[in-house]
């Protein structure tokens, strides 16, 4: 232990539970490298005003939770608490949109920053892997992401976890809504913070967790009775669109989130087994988000899939994934000479794309050959003074014990032949 440790709410990745990790974002953004999207990188921070127009001045997210600096040069910069307003700032400053070919299809893996209050699931420093659709106005395209990420957590293996859909409508029929709402909430009775949320943000107030406002929640308008014709029309294509393939999903009226940019579809994907912090990813349309910040109009629709909280789905289903062991063949040296004739072994092999480690620092036999089997190796080389002597090396095969010596010049392709 050194004198540091970790900042609050964050935690290090670290071998063998960081393998899963990869391997999480490996499987989350096979199905979008399979289906057209293409990968985009954006920086860790970006300036302040982007998130403040982009996800909202009303929301938690950007009211309380944004890391936000001033550089020396005096720029209001923030870590990036999401992605998709970075992704979009990102595109229209390309010009991707331009190039006459909608939709813009991108994905992104990254870190987020939150100043969150932590706890199990909930971390200041998280990761995400996401997907965008930008520039299209298509029924197609929500059934789309929503599918693939489906497709995602079932070839990890989750099962339990459900679908949230629901519709926020449109710069059409939501202001009616919101109107109606408004009027609803302002006569119940409510604490401050939440009234102040009535005039900012009233949607927001069907999300309190809190046993006491929900219980006044339950004659409050419905969004779906507000929905117009071609928001009403939409919905019920996304919805057929996944059931067509299968994909079973809940409707839910409640389902607001905590952004302020999306339109008509929004879904989230939670997980049962994972207490308070249940969401394990989300997301939605957001056809106003182009021009909050100062771009053309461009109807888009996207997802963010939480890795750190898909990791903790994984262990509380007791799923195990199979990871490929990472090394093929641990070479052993016994001695000087054996060691520099090895390491040229190991070399040769690791340049013909068979991974291979070695027994470092000169170990003894019995100390080696514990690694050997840590490693997950298939083989291990040994090599000691007589073997050198007669131009061999003893090959084991580790999962049946086997071993035979082979000319120490015929190893690496003897090793290749029976990796396959
Ligand atoms: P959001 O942008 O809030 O919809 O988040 C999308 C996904 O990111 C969530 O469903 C979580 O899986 C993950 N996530 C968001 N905030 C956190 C956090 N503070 N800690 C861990 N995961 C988070």
């Amino acid at each position: 232990m050194s004198t540091f440790q970790a900042p609050k709410g964050t935690y290090d990745l670290t071998p063998p539970r960081s393998a899963t990790f990869l391997a999480v974002r490996e499987a989350i953004s096979a199905p979008l490298r399979d289906s057209g999207y293409g990968y985009i990188e954006t920086p860790g921070f970006e300036n302040v005003e982007l998130f403040a127009r982009g996800v909202g001045e009303s929301t938690d997210i950007v009211t309380k939770e944004m890391y936000t600096l001033t550089t020396k040069g005096g720029d209001q910069l923030a870590l990036r608490p999401e992605g998709t307003a970075s992704v979009l700032r990102a595109a229209l400053e390309a010009n991707l949109h331009k190039a006459g070919n909608l939709p813009v299809k991108l994905w992104y893996s990254g870190s987020y920053y939150r100043y969150e209050r932590p706890q199990a699931g909930r971390y200041r420093h998280f990761s995400q892997v996401g997907a965008e659709a930008i520039g299209t106005e298509d029924p197609v395209l929500d059934a789309e992401l929503i599918i693939l990420a489906d497709q995602a957590y079932r070839s990890l293996g989750l099962r339990q976890f459900r679908i949230l859909l629901n519709s926020l409508g449109d710069k059409e029929c939501r202001p009616v809504y919101r109107e109606a709402l408004q009027t609803f909430l302002r006569d119940l009775d409510l604490d401050e913070e939440t009234r102040r949320r009535i005039e900012i943000n009233p949607l927001r107030v069907l999300d309190d967790k809190r046993a006491d406002v929900q219980k006044q929640l339950t004659d409050a308008p419905k969004l779906r009775d507000y929905l117009c014709d071609a928001c009403k029309a939409y919905h019920e294509e996304v919805r057929a669109l996944i059931t067509a393939a299968g994909v079973v999903f809940e409707d839910d009226e409640k389902l607001v989130r905590g952004l302020d940019y999306y339109t008509r579809t929004t879904f989230e994907f939670v997980h049962d087994g994972l207490g308070s912090q249940s969401a394990v990813g989300g997301g939605g349309r957001y056809d106003g988000l182009s021009e909050m910040i100062g771009g053309p109009e461009l109807p888009s629709v996207g997802w963010a899939l939480g890795v750190d909280r898909t990791v903790l789905a994984l262990e509380a289903e007791g799923v195990e994934l199979d990871l490929p062991a990472t090394t093929s063949v641990y070479a052993v040296p016994l001695g000087e000479e054996a060691r520099r004739v090895l390491f040229g072994v190991v070399t040769e092999l690791r340049r013909a794309g068979i991974a291979a480690d070695f027994a470092f620092g000169g170990r003894g036999l019995k100390g080696a050959m514990k690694s050997a089997n840590r490693s997950g190796a298939r083989y291990t080389l040994v090599a000691g003074e007589r073997d050198l002597a007669e131009g061999v090396v003893q090959l084991k095969d580790m999962e049946s014990g086997e071993q035979t010596a082979v000319p120490l010049t015929e190893a690496p392709a003897e090793l290749a032949k029976r990796l396959g």
